[in-house]
């Protein structure tokens, strides 16, 4: 079970300190989108809602500075069943591994929307002062737009697809991590050890079968110019 901390995302849009809600926000969704949900259990589920709620009950302030964004889901997070979390987590992970896989021109992260279906109702509501930009829609539309804009926010600089044989899942990338888990790393370390060191094994003994076998062709040469 993952250990709780305080609350991240603030229902007070940030001032100064640009995207620093935005980024936690980010790093939980690519996180929750290449988790594995069925080793789950029950409690496990509670806290994955309340983690979702956080990410809906954030509040950044976009890239103009000029307005906050926020998002009104129903159900609630903290009632969505696990099916629906399911499918949410399903279409997160297309999206970021469209988002992620480098674009062949004029890359822009927003083309990962090509071709989904986002619903919402949207509207300016003054805050504390500060005009948002709310939304109202299902969880699965809301989630899925929050996640765009803090991708286009944010960048993709941490987002990676793990490129492990037979991964390929999402994940946010902390210093120099190359594999999504310790478990991949260790896949990906076979593979490539694989391809550089047995290949050369492979080479070598064929090397050593085929001296040996012109040694026995010269002897055997050797043995009837003798006779
Ligand atoms: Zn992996």
């Amino acid at each position: 079970m993952e250990k709780r901390v305080a609350p991240r995302g603030t229902v007070e849009p940030r001032r100064g300190k640009r995207g620093g809600g935005a980024r936690e926000s980010l790093e939980w969704a690519v996180s929750f989108a290449g988790r594995d949900l069925d080793e789950l259990r029950e409690g496990d589920w509670l806290n994955l809602r309340d983690d979702l709620a956080r990410f809906f009950g954030g509040v950044w302030r976009t890239p103009g500075e000029l307005t906050g964004f926020t998002t009104r889901p129903n159900p609630l997070p903290q009632k969505a069943p696990q099916p629906e979390i399911l499918r949410i987590q399903r279409e997160a992970r297309r999206l970021l591994e469209r988002a992620a896989t480098p674009l062949r021109a004029g890359g822009d992260v927003l083309k990962a929307a090509h071709g989904f279906r986002l619903a919402a109702d949207w509207s300016i509501e003054p805050v504390a002062g500060i005009p948002l930009l709310s939304a109202i829609g299902s969880l699965r539309d809301l989630f899925l737009t929050r996640l765009l804009f803090l991708l286009a926010q944010e960048g993709l600089a941490n987002v990676k697809l793990c490129p492990a044989p037979g991964c390929g899942r999402p994940f946010w990338r902390a210093g120099r991590r190359k594999y999504c888990s310790s478990r991949c790393t260790f896949q990906g370390w076979l593979s490539t050890s694989e391809k550089g060191k047995t290949r050369p094994k492979r080479e070598a003994k064929a090397a050593r079968e085929r001296r040996k076998y012109k040694r026995r062709l010269a002897e055997r040469k050797g043995g009837t110019d003798a006779r």
